[in-house]
């Protein structure tokens, strides 16, 4: 079942965001090569908890594995998504997608982003351009009347046009005083079809592209979601609130990107 929130909650919704775009400006400050990623999911897990939150992945179940072990998910190149932070320094070249949960007064923020350590190629950096563009084309049809899947059509039809894969076991979601809720936000789909977007629907949207096939596999760690052609995946999430007709968008890159500078 679909809750809409009040003016209330979805303020709630917008705190708890902020903090996890906070944290995810955090990460890049720190960025460079030689970090690993276990020192980006301490530095994350510090900065939400002495913020007076909780970092809602942690300990997250998996029928088929043990909980999740960090703070965040850290996926790096031809890994998707859910990355376990290890103690594998990033290099030169790589990108590592921080995807970055934290429970705030009850209420629930959700944002990931892909980031360059230092020097990236030319088509890795198009496949982040496009896929941010993909997800800033996503929220522009989350409009008041109109349906779920626009956003996914928007999404797809943006990085198909690239001939990039667009990963289907995976899709956005609702989001309040639980991480995951209803409606599913596929980042594929028809214009027209699925649930009607209304005020008060708050959801995330999370692109998740890959530069060759969309195949993916889950490794033996029962989480970390890799490319079955090992070619490089970008993911970029915001939460958003339908507000007054449109898209507020809840979580912020804007300071990430006065660090990432807007390249891509
Ligand atoms: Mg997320
Ligand atoms: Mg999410």
């Amino acid at each position: 079942m679909i809750y809409l929130k009040t003016e209330d909650e979805i303020d709630l919704l917008r705190q708890a965001n902020r903090l996890v775009g906070a944290t995810l400006a955090e990460v890049a400050k720190f960025l460079r090569p030689g970090v690993t990623t276990r020192q980006i999911d301490q530095l994350s897990e510090t900065f939400i908890r002495d913020h007076g939150a909780i970092p809602t992945f942690k300990g997250v179940p998996n029928a088929n594995a043990d909980p999740f072990p960090a703070s965040v998910c850290t996926s790096v190149n031809e890994q998707v998504v859910h990355g376990i932070p290890n103690d594998i320094p990033l290099r030169d070249g790589d990108i590592v997608s921080v995807d970055c949960g934290a429970l705030l007064n009850g209420f629930n923020g959700d944002s990931a982003y892909t980031f360059c350590i230092g020097e990236v190629s030319s088509d890795v950096k198009q496949l982040l351009k496009v896929t941010k563009e993909s997800l800033y084309l996503g929220i522009d049809a989350a409009i008041a009347g109109r349906r779920i899947g626009d956003i996914g059509y928007a999404v797809q039809s943006h990085c198909e046009k690239f001939g990039y894969g667009v990963v289907r076991e995976l899709v956005g979601h609702g989001i309040g005083r639980e991480m995951h809720e209803d409606p599913m936000v596929p980042n594929f789909g028809h214009r027209g079809n699925g649930p009607i977007i209304k005020n008060g629907l708050c959801i995330a949207i999370e692109p998740m592209i890959t530069m060759g096939s969309r195949e993916i596999y889950v490794l033996d760690d029962g989480w970390t979601v890799i490319t079955r052609d090992r070619k490089p995946a970008a993911h970029f999430e915001h939460t958003i609130a339908v507000h007054h007709g449109k898209a507020e968008i809840m979580s912020s890159f804007e300071e990430v990107e006065k660090i990432e500078g807007k390249i891509y």
